[in-house]
Order: C-alpha cells, then sequence, then structure tokens
C-alpha cells in the first residue's frame, strides 16, 4: 500500500455504527487522506465491561461495515495484541509498517477531552496528528480551548472538524437491542443482521 495519508479510526465498535462511518468519510474529505484503517479496540480497559462483545466479534462486525469500500480498512492488531490496549503502541507499529506516512488518529470530542487519561499521551501526541470532530452539542470554541491546552503542553498537532450534530452512539444502539427495536439505518444492514443472527446485547 503505498499511502502517504493514513487515518485511523478506532475504537471499541460495540457495535460500529454510521457515526463512525461518516466520520471517517468526513475525515478522508478534510484531510485529504488516503485511507482509513479501523482499528476496534483489544482490551479498553478504561471501558465498562458489562455489554461488551469479544474482541473477535466486534473485529467481525467492524470488517463488514467496511467491505464494500475500497479505501476502508479493517485491522485487527489491537484484538490480536492481548492484553490492555494502548493507542500509542499500536500507532508505533504502525509507524514502523509506514515510516514515511503521515498518521492522522481521528477521534470525536469526548475523546480529545479525556485523551489525557490514556496510557503516555505525549507518546500519542508524537506520533500523529489529531483529527477532532465535534460530537453532540460539544461548541466548538470549546474544541479550540482544549485544542490550544494540549499544544501547548503537549506540543500536540490537532486538527478540528465540525461535524454534523448526530445522536447516535454504541451505547443506544445496545439499549434499542435491549428494547427491542430496530436498529436499521443506524449501522450498515449487514452488521444489524450480524447482531440479530448472533442475538446479540438482547439480554444484557
Ligand atoms: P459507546 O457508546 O459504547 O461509548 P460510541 O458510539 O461512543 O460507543 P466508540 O467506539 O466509543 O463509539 O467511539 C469510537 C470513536 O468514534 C470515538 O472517537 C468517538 O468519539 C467517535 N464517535 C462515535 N460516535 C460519534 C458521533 N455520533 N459523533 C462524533 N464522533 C463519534
Ligand atoms: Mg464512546
Amino acid at each position: 500500500m503505498s499511502w502517504e495519508k493514513i487515518g485511523i479510526m478506532g475504537g471499541t465498535f460495540n457495535p460500529i455504527h454510521i457515526g463512525h462511518l461518516l466520520l471517517a468519510q468526513w475525515a478522508m474529505e478534510e484531510a485529504g487522506l488516503d485511507g482509513i484503517i479501523f482499528m476496534p479496540t483489544g482490551n479498553s480497559y478504561l471501558k465498562d465491561k458489562t455489554e461488551m462483545l469479544s474482541g473477535s466479534e466486534r473485529l467481525a462486525m467492524t470488517r463488514l461495515a467496511v467491505q464494500d469500500r475500497d479505501c476502508f480498512f479493517c485491522s485487527d492488531m489491537e484484538v490480536k495484541r492481548g492484553g490492555n490496549t494502548y493507542t500509542y503502541e499500536t500507532l508505533e507499529s504502525l509507524r514502523h509498517i509506514y515510516p514515511q506516512a503521515e498518521l492522522y488518529f481521528i477521534v470525536g470530542a469526548d475523546c480529545l477531552f479525556s485523551i489525557e487519561n490514556w496510557y503516555c499521551p505525549e507518546k500519542i501526541f508524537k506520533q500523529c496528528t489529531l483529527l477532532a470532530a465535534s460530537r453532540g452539542s460539544t461548541p466548538l470554541q470549546e474544541l479550540e480551548e482544549k485544542r490550544q491546552e494540549l499544544a501547548e503542553h503537549y506540543g500536540a498537532d490537532i486538527l478540528l472538524m465540525a461535524f454534523p450534530d448526530m445522536e447516535i452512539s454504541s451505547t443506544d444502539i445496545r439499549r434499542r437491542c435491549r428494547e427491542g427495536k430496530s436498529i436499521q439505518y443506524l449501522v450498515p444492514d449487514s452488521v444489524r443482521e450480524y447482531i440479530i443472527a448472533g442475538h446479540f446485547y438482547e439480554n444484557l
């Protein structure tokens, strides 16, 4: 692959939904990326585990979601690595595989505000440009303040992008499954079929 600008879309993807796919699409256009690597997490030690599907199940859903798009790929790197998932390790591995590429790590606003609690944030900032999107009602002004703070404190390179407000989250999708409501249009059909066939999220 001769990519010069690579986007990395990390997430638990429990399940992957159209918010993730649109965010990746927006990021490609905004930063002129050559392609996006979707990277489902292994063990997200910062996340609540009660409704968490296994890594292989989240990986399977992510693969289904990106399979019909040429410039979207899915990586099993974090799921396979085992142990806690640390983003800086993933970025170091990608840097090794693509020594010449510019790496863009894509996050929604909630992650921009919590990234300092991730393991070794300074190593994350060193390896990539962060592409941060607004999420929900976060005003761009607040994002801009956070951007400046992280730039001053860590020398972080952060690009902000406006993203349409959509009240869509995996948490909400899991709740809908529990309540027997439809998740059509919220996730790709292939992912919805996988969830229905596996009876996932129904009784969690
Ligand atoms: P959960 O509710 O389980 O936390 P989620 O919908 O937040 O799931 P994650 O896998 O936690 O999905 O998020 C992966 C990335 O996608 C994060 O950077 C998150 O900020 C971003 N993201 C997810 N949904 C949206 C959305 N609707 N708008 C903007 N960014 C989003
Ligand atoms: Mg989340």
